[in-house]
């Protein structure tokens, strides 16, 4: 708090003045004047630290575009949303011409290296994740991770996190992925279901969102033995009983009815299902009994093709973001094989001769549409890895559902408050509303006219504060 000059002096001619009146008076007289040039003076403090004024707000919650919108930030969350000008801030940004939509979510993400990810994810505007594992994710290093999502000096996106994989001996992930895994650190290899109850105990003792389980049969040859249905019905009474959810990784429709048979409330892929509404009437009909939170991973297909479009890494390249050690992956002969093998699935799948990413994206999104207008939840997320890079990915996720036929502000929503919702965060994250942390990204072209749009990042904001970006 300080005083003008102005009023200093202003105070020092009072003084004089009441200066001939009795000593008690004329200390109360000072006392009320000293009091109304802090209380009620242009020189009180600001009311807001941070201020966005005049801007086209799309708020998040599916609802449309307000135009001409002021939004007031004070202690890192939002307290004023009208159509007012704010002007008592600490420093105001001027909206005018600009889109704000909420910070971005990423609900399906893996890092070895979170200190070099996560100012990426920063950069692009995704100020909250949800890791679902890892083979470096012991307690200590989800730990670590909190932490710089707690902090506000690094860039850092606020990490949600599930429980190490529970998984079983020779499946994936360890089978995908050889040799990197640690047996009771960063992966729980089931051997009898007994073993689940002290297991599930243990998870909960730290602040997981949910458990993580793996029903797998691949997702390469050599196929394995899926997961026993009971240790999957095991596994989510367990989760019940601690008071937490699962959050079940399956690759087919044969697995997801296993997740529905259990109960599962928590899907986190997409990838691998395919659903036909006149043939899979059983399991459908499981899937409105469970309604269970999907999240979508569409990228998978578009990262595995990558190195056949010499265009999508162009575009990578522009970005000088990435290291050129992402973009030399597109080289290496066996990831070329395996976008090939994928070429050659789809245009055996589709029956066509030339694939288009189109193709790939919207005979998913019909299904997916069926499903959200039906009332269950879709939440975005990438699965970061290979192809799908932080941050960038959660765009392109975005750009999929464009392509496949969604609505622009359905697919914000998507990667904003239907993700907070997942996690049980949307009374604090996920739209730009009253009282909610204040995540937040101003953008200087209009997102609903095209998705791509959210590209154009002008400011990125992370509980009130003004984000760094990495400088291209
Ligand atoms: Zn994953």
């Amino acid at each position: 708090m300080y005083m003008s000059i102005a009023s200093k002096s202003s105070l020092r001619h009072i003084y004089k003045t009441v200066s001939g009146h009795s000593n008690k008076m004329r200390n109360t007289i000072i006392l009320i004047l000293i009091f109304c040039l802090f209380g009620c003076s242009s020189d009180r403090p600001e009311k807001y630290d941070l201020a966005i004024s005049n801007v086209n707000l799309i708020d998040g919650t599916g609802k449309s575009m307000k135009t001409n919108v002021s939004i007031g930030i004070r202690g890192g969350k939002i307290v004023t949303i009208d159509s007012s000008t704010i002007e008592r801030a600490k420093s105001v940004i001027d909206g005018t011409g600009k889109f704000l939509i909420p910070g971005l979510f990423d609900c399906h993400v893996h890092t070895n290296d979170f200190e070099s990810d996560f100012p990426k994810y920063v950069h692009y505007g995704v100020t909250s994740i949800f890791i679902t594992g890892g083979s470096l994710c012991t307690n200590e290093y989800y730990a670590s991770m909190r932490a710089h999502g707690n902090q506000d000096t690094i860039p850092a996106p606020i990490v949600f996190h599930t429980s190490q994989h529970f998984t079983m001996a020779g499946r994936h992930p360890m089978k995908t992925y050889v040799g990197k895994w640690f047996d009771g650190k960063s992966v729980f290899l089931l051997k009898d279901t007994l073993q689940i109850e002290a297991l599930a105990k243990e998870v909960t003792q730290y602040p997981i969102v949910g458990i993580k389980l793996t029903i797998e049969d691949g997702p390469h040859p050599p196929w394995v033995e899926r997961m026993p249905q009971r240790f999957v019905n095991k596994v989510q009474k367990e989760a019940i009983k601690n008071d937490t959810e699962v959050f079940a990784h399956v690759s087919d429709n044969i697995e997801l009815e296993m997740a529905m048979d259990a109960g599962i409330k928590n899907i986190v892929h997409w990838t691998g299902i395919d659903l036909d509404f006149q043939r899979d009437t059983v399991l459908i009909d499981k899937i409105y009994r469970v309604r269970p939170s999907f999240i979508t991973t569409l990228m998978i297909d578009k990262g595995f093709l990558y190195p056949l479009f010499p265009e999508w890494i162009e575009a990578l390249r522009r970005e000088k973001v990435f290291d050129e050690e992402y973009w030399a992956r597109a080289d290496n002969p066996n990831f070329i094989a395996r976008a090939e093998d994928n070429i050659r699935f789809w245009k055996d799948y589709f029956q066509k001769e030339e694939i288009k990413l189109e193709d790939i994206a919207s005979f998913q999104v019909d299904d997916i549409k069926v499903l959200y207008e039906d009332g269950i939840l879709f939440a975005l997320g990438t699965d970061t890895g290979f192809f799908v890079l932080p941050g960038y990915s959660l765009h392109e996720e975005m750009q999929l559902f464009e392509l496949g036929g969604m609505d622009q502000l359905n697919i914000i929503k998507m990667a904003t408050l239907n993700a907070a919702k997942m996690m049980h965060a949307q009374d604090s994250l996920g739209s730009i509303e009253d009282g909610k942390i204040a995540n937040m990204i101003l953008l200087d072209r209009n997102p609903l006219k095209k998705i791509s749009n959210t590209l154009a990042i002008n400011t990125v904001i992370k509980r009130g504060k003004i984000q760094k970006r990495i400088e291209k």
